[in-house]
């Protein structure tokens, strides 16, 4: 029993997945319509050449073109053979030079023996060298009435486009599983064969959207598994990762289990590591959304895995790629972990004053004596509407100290702990002190002993303070652009 032969489609009808297309040529042979060059583009499996076959059987039909050819005429029956005079087929791939194409122009010179047309059927078209190309195009620009090309391609970007846009070009998909599927359990059914449907969609993934590599492995499956199809057999046949074993290791990802995702590195790579990432991919767009994946770590994750892609160019071994990832995907999902928790904890006991306190303890460990200075000059009185209001009573040497530092490290910080602060409101003091300008004010700054323009050192420490991450925050909003009166 080979299926892939015995279910070979004899009708247009019988061609899986590929519903525009056989449309697209049923349509077209009802109303007469036939073109000169045909030009089948897909992978391999996808019902091209059988399309191909069943397109010149309906072409040489002696009741009719049409899209039902009758299969009964001697036409139709030499057809059906393989044995007809005037189909003749060139597989590209072994023929390309362009002898074998001068062949098939000596012929053109003829008419059909005993069909209505004569057509060529090229597969794997684009496999002809470009001398070959050139001499075909010849015949493909003024061909004899009687002449049709029909050519099967799996890579339409190779092909010239001096040919492509002479011919009728027929695009075949890669049939979904989801239609592959019912197709191999009807098949099962009607050869009798037991099988569990979950054993029967892991054939059509492993199929990757090409009939006959499908029905190739369905055979190896029912071989092995006793002539029935066990999901856990197909797993075995085909070398499919396991979907549990892909769930586990999402899991040990998700809870940060770095030594449990570790051991299972091995059992994943003895897998395809193509299958084991468009697995992971799967599990992961399945995950997406629900309680277990959010959507921006999963965001992390995919762009892991693309960066990975480009480590593998450097580095093909495949337990470093799953390594990398993998551990990279463990760091990812954690900060998240992190942030969750202080977001709860801000949510029950962080109050404005509390992240006040932390703007001081914050200021301290960058700086001291700046952090010392604004506790003991800066009181804080409230934070609403993005407006932070404080009493500001330094002394003399703070005062210094707080305008030098307030743009380039304090005013950032404030920024990063209260989010972003509109306004800083400052009340005067209500000690004697004497009063404090508003550091926030710019135009303020240019008093006696205020230095407009701190020396190199201090604006070294200051970005030395924010840790050269942060670009100084301008203070004033800048102002909306002028309108300019044209004329
Ligand atoms: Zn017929």
């Amino acid at each position: 029993m080979v299926l892939s032969l015995k279910y070979r489609p004899k009708k247009f009808e019988d061609v899986v997945g590929q519903r525009v297309v056989i449309e697209t040529l049923t349509n077209g042979l009802e109303r007469g319509k036939v073109a000169n060059c045909y030009l089948f583009s897909g992978i391999r499996g996808s019902g091209k050449t059988s399309t191909a076959r069943i397109l010149a059987k309906a072409l040489q039909c002696e009741a009719g073109i049409s899209p039902n050819p009758c299969l009964t005429c001697s036409n139709c029956r030499l057809a059906e053979e393989g044995n007809h005079p005037d189909i003749i087929e060139l597989d590209a791939a072994s023929r390309r030079r362009i002898e074998d194409i001068r062949e098939i122009i000596e012929q053109s010179k003829y008419p059909p023996s005993i069909g209505r047309f004569k057509i060529f059927i090229l597969d794997e078209v684009h496999m002809l060298t470009p001398e070959a190309f050139n001499a075909l195009l010849k015949l493909i620009e003024e061909p004899p009435p009687f002449i049709k090309f029909i050519m099967a391609t799996t890579e339409p970007t190779k092909i010239p486009d001096t040919i492509l846009s002479r011919a009728f070009h027929l695009h075949f998909r890669p049939v979904p599983e989801e239609e592959l599927t019912p197709y191999l359990m009807e098949l099962l059914k009607r050869e009798g064969i037991e099988f569990e449907e979950e054993g029967v969609r892991l054939v059509a993934k492993a199929g990757r959207g090409s009939v006959r590599d499908s029905l190739t492995i369905l055979e190896q499956v029912v071989q092995y598994g006793g002539g029935k199809v066990v999901a856990d057999k197909v797993v075995e046949v085909v070398g499919i990762v396991p979907p549990s074993l892909i769930s586990q290791v999402v899991e040990s990802v998700l809870a940060g289990k770095k030594g449990e995702v570790v051991r299972q590195i091995p059992q994943l790579a003895r897998y395809d590591l193509e299958s084991v990432v468009a697995a992971l991919g799967e599990e992961l767009q399945a995950r997406l959304g629900s309680d277990t994946l959010q959507l921006t770590v999963a965001h992390r994750f995919f762009t892991i895995i693309g960066d990975g892609w480009k480590i593998l160019k450097l580095n093909p071994d495949p337990k470093f790629f799953l390594s990398y990832i993998l551990l990279r995907m463990v760091e990812a999902s954690k900060p998240l972990q992190i942030e969750e928790l202080i977001a709860e904890l801000e949510g029950e006991i962080e109050s404005p004053a509390r992240l006040f306190d932390r703007l001081v303890e914050e200021l301290k460990s960058r700086d001291e004596e700046l952090g010392v200075c604004f506790e003991t000059s800066i009181k804080f009185i409230s934070f609403h509407n993005g407006v932070l209001k404080w009493e500001s009573c330094p002394e003399e040497r703070c005062k210094k100290l707080l305008r030098r530092y307030f743009a380039l490290v304090i005013k950032p910080l404030i920024d990063q702990i209260f989010g972003p602060v509109s306004k800083i409101e400052v009340v005067r003091c209500t000690e004697k002190k004497p009063p404090s300008p508003p550091p926030v004010k710019e135009g303020e700054r240019g008093g006696k002993e205020a230095n407009q323009f701190p020396q190199l050192e201090e604006v070294t420490k200051a970005i030395r303070l924010n840790f050269g991450t942060q670009t100084p925050i301008e203070i004033e909003p800048k102002r909306p652009p002028q309108n300019i009166e044209k004329e």
